[in-house]
């Protein structure tokens, strides 16, 4: 019988005779060897394959549409730059970001631009970059553009509307709730639309809202289109991200083809039929096609069975921000019975750095490979130096083949910064 979190790596996932597992072709015992662990090793083809999936489910039904990738759920240039490859625009929060986008190839017409401080620096980077839409979240964005943008032109804007969905995820990714500090509630966002009309140098383009993150139910996300409907006509409606992603056998997120239904439908039947409609998948785009590889460190059997890593909340920080539940196996054990219960934790200098609890595993080793499925979204984003940690490197696997698009930090690295 197949192991049953094979479900949880990118399709076409296998386990050699020898008991190792093997994605995209690539043995992960090879790959730790000529990357080391930790390491983030993301099947390339499941990635652009995922892509295709957002586009097609969304440009197939409605042909005024179109899908930017959020950045910020794995902002490597190389998983922009398949993005961009793959037909879709990206969604940036900050003046790194889009920094990255321009690196990666985007059209910068193609850019959003997110966030709900931004420093009059950022905004001037977006302007220069020539950033198709930026997404005003308050009067002091539209302070900053009127500085900035040259008279003579007109900066595209969104105006991002706290739609007053709460939704059914962590409270740490509900951002749609009246309270949030995202956006304007409906009465402040009238007041900013009627500025920003009667702004020379600001294109009133459309509203924005986006819910939450990591939410199941796609009725859920599309419930943000009838409190922006309320507001008026619009060329362009951007519904935001926060599709959930399946971490666990037990997560049922819905399929892209029924989320964009859902959205589609609310679309239908609030929002003008020539309005261009905006999505932006972060997490359920990248994290179903990475995993994680470490190396068991140590194994202590006291009054638990520690398995320890060599990373940790170094390289996610998800468990630790709003308890994400992992699954995980020994990859080059892949044919042994699960004997154990164990609590896989990291190696830095916090109780809260535990990444599993509790999991079965065959019996750990030090030195046994742990493969931790569906870490796409957020690791990298949040990888950190902490206890002088060197940040992982990110591999992409492709055909049998493995490279890395973001080298391992190097110690020097961690120095580089002193004056
Ligand atoms: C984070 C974010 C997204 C992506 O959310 P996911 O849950 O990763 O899909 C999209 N739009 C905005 C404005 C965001 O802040």
């Amino acid at each position: 019988m197949p192991h049953p979190l094979l479900d949880l790596f990118p399709a076409g996932t296998a386990v050699d005779p020898d008991g190792t597992l093997v994605v995209a072709g690539c043995r992960v015992d090879d790959v730790a060897r000529e990357f080391g662990t930790p390491a983030i090793v993301v099947d390339e083809g499941a990635l652009r394959a995922r892509a295709r999936e957002y586009r097609t489910a969304l440009t197939s039904r409605r042909q005024n549409a179109r899908v930017v990738f959020a950045s910020k759920a794995f902002p490597a240039t190389a998983v922009q730059r398949v993005m961009v490859e793959e037909g879709l625009g990206l969604d940036v929060a900050g003046g790194g970001e889009i920094l990255g986008a321009l690196r990666a190839g985007v059209d910068p017409a193609l850019i959003v631009v997110h966030g709900n401080a931004k420093t009059t620096e950022e905004l001037r980077i977006a302007v220069e970059a020539g950033a198709g839409l930026v997404v005003v979240d308050n009067e002091d964005d539209v302070d900053r553009l009127e500085q900035l943008v040259p008279r003579g032109s007109a900066q595209g804007v969104l105006v991002r509307v706290i739609p007053g969905v709460v939704s059914s995820t962590h409270p740490h990714v509900q951002t749609g709730q009246v309270g949030s500090k995202f956006g304007l509630t409906p009465t402040a966002a009238r007041r900013l639309i009627a500025r920003i009309e009667a702004s020379p140098v600001l294109d009133m383009r459309g509203l924005h809202a986006h819910v939450g993150s990591q939410v199941m139910d796609p009725a859920e996300l599309a419930a943000a289109a009838a409190p922006l409907a309320a507001l008026g006509s619009f060329p362009v409606y951007d519904l935001g991200g926060g599709l959930g992603a399946r971490y666990t056998l037990s997560d049922r997120p819905a399929s892209v083809d029924e989320y964009v239904d859902a959205l589609l439908g609310a679309a239908a039947a609030h929002l003008p039929a020539d309005a261009e409609l905006i999505i932006e998948p972060g997490r359920s785009m990248v994290n179903g096609s990475a995993f994680t590889l470490y190396t068991v460190t140590t194994v202590k059997r006291d009054a638990r069975t520690f398995v320890a890593v060599d990373g940790g909340m170094g390289d996610n920080l998800e468990a630790a921000l709003f308890q994400q539940r992992y699954e995980a196996v020994l990859a080059g054990r892949m044919h042994e019975e699960d004997t154990e219960e164990v609590v896989v934790v990291g190696r830095h200098c916090e109780s809260g750095d535990v990444l599993i609890d509790p999991l079965r595993l065959p019996a750990a080793r030090v030195g046994d490979l742990l493969a931790v499925p569906a870490t796409g979204a957020y690791t990298h984003t949040m990888a950190n130096n902490y206890n002088g940690y060197r940040r992982p490197p990110v591999v992409f696997a492709r055909d049998g083949a493995a490279r890395a698009v973001v080298r391992r930090e190097t110690w020097a690295d961690l120095f580089d910064r002193d004056v």
